[in-house]
């Protein structure tokens, strides 16, 4: 079954044929198709800008430079999220300082990020856990108070509104990554979205080299010459990725619905389990549902997730765990002297945490039977 992945790209006809289109054309990169699919990608969540660049990991780390992010600079980052998140201030020389999440959505709480704020503060990143965009009014007013810069990690979110407003324009710089278990992919891929110019200028040349002109420009002006003002990365992304990502863009709306319809029947069968419990949704928002997750109560439960988890595999439904909180990591505890205790409802929530299979091509079939096993599952070792 394909149900047993948690999430799986899809892939048709039109994607692949866009793919070869590109691989036939004179351009294999820095081509055609990047600008349009940036323009796309602006146009579709209402930014002025997009910068396409290698992976979600190096959009996070082109944001971080954009903003300057140097030495003794910190920046305020939600514990429960991929590690890639907190990395892209280090990769910077800056200190990522975790903070806790709300219990009911294990986003992050705009309260706790004010309090985290220092005089070395430079920036917030959100991280729309799960598809769940956050309370970006709330955020804007702590980094307006205290003249720091919000930045949405909507590596899950693509899709998603706040009250209305498009995820990708809800923050000063928005990141995106087009992973396969993303909502719509480009096999390894990322974007930023911005309103602001020059930070998109300086996001193009961090992407390239730290060069100040594209190869286009140097090939239309027949000349030589270029050069390289800052230290950047080679984070460009390939012609035939983004024209996969032009393809599945147009696809975006049908997965998302898919999507949603996924997690309301979820919604439903689990809405009367004394031993599930799903997490909160504030009404303001339409959620993108990367992920459906649900926490166990463990408290009526005479076995713990590790061993539920392993009874659900084993029939089948491929579940996961997103995420081991990341201030817990070894390298955060060695190198920022964080660990246990630092943000213990994400602590908490991390030890009954499942995320449920979820990809739009799972059938009604599927969906009945993972909601039917973990039932069963779950029930079975109930006290
Ligand atoms: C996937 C993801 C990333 C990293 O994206 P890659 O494209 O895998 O580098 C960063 N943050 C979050 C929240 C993600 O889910």
């Amino acid at each position: 079954m394909r149900t047993s992945q948690y999430s799986h790209q899809y892939i048709d006809e039109k994607d692949i044929s866009s793919v070869i289109d590109v691989l036939k054309s004179d351009w294999l990169t820095t081509g055609p198709k990047v600008p349009e699919f940036e323009d796309a990608f602006a146009n579709d969540v209402n930014a002025k800008y997009a910068v396409a660049v290698s992976s979600g990991t190096a959009a996070l780390h082109t944001a971080m430079f954009a903003l300057g992010i140097s030495p003794g600079d910190e920046v305020i980052v939600p514990a429960m999220t991929f590690a890639a998140t907190a990395n892209s201030v280090v990769f910077q020389g800056g200190t990522p300082v975790f903070c806790d999440v709300d219990s009911d959505t294990l986003l992050i709480d705009p309260v706790k990020a004010a309090r985290s704020v220092s005089p070395r503060t430079r920036a917030v990143i959100a991280v729309d856990y799960t598809g769940h965009p956050c309370d970006y009014e709330s955020l804007e007013q702590v980094a307006e108070f205290n003249d720091i810069t919000s930045v949405s990690d909507a590596c899950h979110s693509l899709g998603g509104k706040y009250k209305g407003r498009k995820v990708g324009s809800l923050a000063k710089l928005n990141i995106f990554s087009f992973h396969p278990v993303k909502h719509i992919t480009t096999g390894e891929g990322g974007m930023i979205t911005t309103d602001d110019e020059a930070l998109a200028k300086r996001m193009r040349i961090f992407r390239n080299h730290g060069i100040n002109s594209s190869f286009q420009q140097r090939k239309q002006k027949a000349s030589w010459f270029y050069e390289m003002t800052t230290l950047g990365f080679n984070y460009r992304i390939t012609d035939f990725q983004c024209a996969l990502g032009l393809s599945q863009l147009k696809k975006l709306p049908g997965l998302i619905s898919r999507r949603q319809e996924i997690a309301k029947r979820y919604d439903e069968a689990f809405a009367d389990s004394p031993h599930i419990n799903g997490l909160g949704v504030n009404p303001e928002v339409s959620h993108a549902y990367h992920l459906y997750v649900v926490k166990l109560n463990l408290e009526g439960l005479t076995k713990d997730r590790t061993e539920i988890f392993r009874n659900l595999t084993r029939k089948g439904v491929r579940v996961n765990v997103h995420y081991i909180p990341v201030h817990l990591h070894p390298f955060y505890r060695m190198n920022f002297n964080t660990g246990p205790g630092l943000c213990p409802v994400a602590e908490e929530a991390y030890e009954r945490i499942i995320s449920l299979p979820l990809s739009h091509n799972m059938s009604d079939p599927d969906v009945e039977y993972i909601i039917k096993t973990v039932n069963r599952v779950v029930d079975s070792s109930g006290g």
